[in-house]
């Protein structure tokens, strides 16, 4: 199977490390293995990945795994397109377009994501929605 994320690679060779435990050395694998891990209903993932700081995160775990799963299910995730990617020590930001449709209609958006690290984990901190 190809990756979810678009590089064009296996999944076994891109983003499934990471979604295994591997720590992702750069934001951008952290983004794209976040997408992949949206695509592949993996709400774990993307709850261990989002800084405690983000608007999203959710001390209620069960409540916020059920919404993560619900978006995934009633999502298509065509595919993803990085448009810009600055990173300088911890903080970083990635700009991407994610085509995806939700029951037969387009949902597609262009974010910019920031990232943080937090112990030298890179996590999601916040995105700014530019339809
Ligand atoms: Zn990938």
């Amino acid at each position: 199977m190809k990756c979810p994320c678009s590089s064009g690679k296996p999944y076994e060779e891109c983003c499934k490390p990471f979604h295994q435990g591997t720590l992702p050395t750069t934001a951008l694998q952290l983004m794209r293995s976040r997408y992949s891990a949206y695509a592949l209903n993996l709400p774990d993932y993307l709850i261990a990945t989002t800084h405690p700081q983000n608007s999203n995160y959710n001390k209620n775990t069960e409540a916020w795994r059920e919404s993560l799963t619900q978006f995934s299910l009633n999502t298509t995730f065509h595919r993803l397109e990085i448009l810009d990617f600055k990173e300088k020590k911890s903080h970083a930001t990635v700009k991407f377009t994610a085509y995806l449709s939700q029951q037969g209609r387009d949902a597609t958006f262009t974010e910019e994501s920031a990232f943080e690290t937090i112990e030298g984990r890179w996590l999601y901190k916040s995105g700014l929605i530019s339809r």
